[in-house]
């Protein structure tokens, strides 16, 4: 059995049974049996079948939300936004069966034309930070170009998924979506190596995926990988200050700073650095951390007492500690909001993704200096650019390496809009329209007339 704790308390809340590589294999079976038939289904009624799914989960929404909350120990309005997200993904997705275009081409003697086929079984290995939501964002485009799936959920964090396989099963054909609760070293690595598994779409760290990029290259099989992070959020001197500082703090300790997009760089241009700091410093201090159940709650505690340990690493004795929030005491993986600064720019709390509520602030001097800065990382996945110059703001923009860029803004995901990562934050886009490009292959077919 799996035992599933709740953060905010370190108790358990739910044991569940541990599946093995055995269950994999007859997941994957189930999903293989219903992919002929699940491709075979009119678009329309594909599309039908996804909005049923959709209102399903409505239904369900505020069960879901308080699981997902105290399962990962999130606060409840954020869980409520992520099981809102869900709903609408599946709703997107439901727009596309009948959208999946092709071209004709013109050739010489007949006719060319291209058709997007599915690719079959689709291995989905989600993390524990968005448990549900990320899911999500991998089965609508999945099943809407017709795939069947499996996922697997992070061990720490099974309860939602588990819910919407029993949901799914009032709405999609049998063996359409499969859920196998274990760990990531026997059931995502059997989903990986299994030749029956055409693609496996995977979120979680950098290490991780690498292993699974290794270990697909067995039966090439095609990867998407959502990896880990490092973003900037870079402020020059000439940027609206308040609306920065006030907007800095969620945007890394957000999720407790678990958050692959997590801002947790800020780079203050040198002029600004005093005032800005100062305003950071009160913005810090009004973070309010707490039960996740709690309405007024904007961070909850961190998943679990190692990755705790793992956080707090970053912080040792004598470490530059700027400001400190709040955060309870007793039972309960709490760990305060933290600011350090100054902090160089290659030292390791600058370096590695800490994925924690710990966020480093670092001087610039200038446009290019702030770029380079930015850039120094193996990292590329999003990032914030804060200026009231609009051609300087579109310059860095289109200079910084990474996915997803916004400007006096710092968020990352739409429901409409392409989400992934440059360099080793990695491979593909999910979300908006390009996330189908990911579950389907090109056929060209040439027709001689
Ligand atoms: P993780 O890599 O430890 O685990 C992710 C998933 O992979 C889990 O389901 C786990 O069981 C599974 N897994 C572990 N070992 C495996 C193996 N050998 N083969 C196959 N599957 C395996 O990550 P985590 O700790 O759950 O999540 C935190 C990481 O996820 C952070 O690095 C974060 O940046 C990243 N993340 C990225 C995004 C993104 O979209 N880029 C989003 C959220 C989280």
């Amino acid at each position: 059995m799996i035992s599933v704790v709740e953060p905010a308390t370190a108790a358990v809340m739910a044991e569940v049974p541990r599946a093995g590589a055995d269950d994999v294999d007859a997941a994957v079976e189930r999903a293989k049996g219903a992919f002929p038939a699940w491709r075979a289904v009119e678009p329309a009624e594909r599309s039908a079948i996804l909005r049923r799914l959709a209102d399903a989960v409505e239904e369900r929404l505020e069960d879901l939300a308080v699981l997902e909350a105290r399962n990962a120990g999130k606060p409840i309005g954020d869980a409520r936004g992520e099981m809102g997200m869900v709903v609408e993904t599946f709703r997107y997705y439901a727009g596309a069966p009948e959208r999946l275009l092709g071209d004709t081409i013109p050739v010489s003697g007949g006719i060319d034309m291209t058709f997007r086929e599915p690719l079959g079984v689709v291995g989905l290995i989600v993390p524990w930070n968005f448990p549900l939501v990320i899911a999500a964002w991998k089965l609508g485009p999945a099943l809407a170009a017709g795939n069947t799936v499996v996922l697997k959920p992070a061990e720490l964090t099974p309860l939602t998924a588990l819910e919407l396989e029993k949901i799914a099963a009032t709405v999609l054909p049998e063996g359409v979506l499969n859920v196998v609760a274990g760990p990531g070293s026997v059931c995502g690595s059997r989903l990986v190596e299994h030749p029956d598994v055409a693609k496996v779409a995977f979120t979680g760290s950098t290490e991780v995926g690498r292993g699974i990029a290794r270990q697909a290259a067995d039966t090439i099989k095609r990867v998407t990988l959502e990896l880990g992070g490092k973003s900037a959020n870079i402020v020059f001197a000439d940027a609206d200050l308040e609306a920065a500082a006030a907007a800095a703090p969620m945007s890394v300790f957000g999720n407790a700073g678990q958050d692959c997009c997590a801002r947790s760089r800020i780079l203050v241009q040198r002029d600004a650095m005093d005032r800005f700091t100062e305003l950071l410093d009160a913005a810090v201090r009004e973070v309010r951390v707490g039960d996740p159940l709690d309405e007024t709650t904007q961070m909850g505690p961190l998943i679990s007492a190692a990755h705790r340990e793992e956080v707090a690493s970053f912080v040792p004795e004598g470490a530059p500690v700027a400001t400190r929030g709040t955060a309870p005491e007793g039972d309960g993986f709490w760990y305060p909001p933290t600011v350090l600064a100054p902090v160089g720019q290659h030292d390791r709390a600058a370096v590695e993704e800490i994925f924690g509520p710990v966020v480093c602030v670092i001087a610039f001097d200038d446009e290019v200096d702030a770029v380079a800065k930015a850039n120094d990382t193996i990292y590329g996945l999003s990032g914030s650019v804060w200026t009231r110059d609009g051609a300087k703001a579109l310059r860095v923009a289109r200079a910084v390496d990474t996915g997803v860029l916004s400007v006096n803004s710092n968020t990352s995901v739409r429901v409409s809009t392409p989400f992934g990562g440059f360099k080793q934050s990695g491979v593909g886009r999910e979300l908006g329209p390009h996330a189908l490009d990911h579950y389907t292959e090109v056929k060209n077919v040439y027709f001689a007339t």
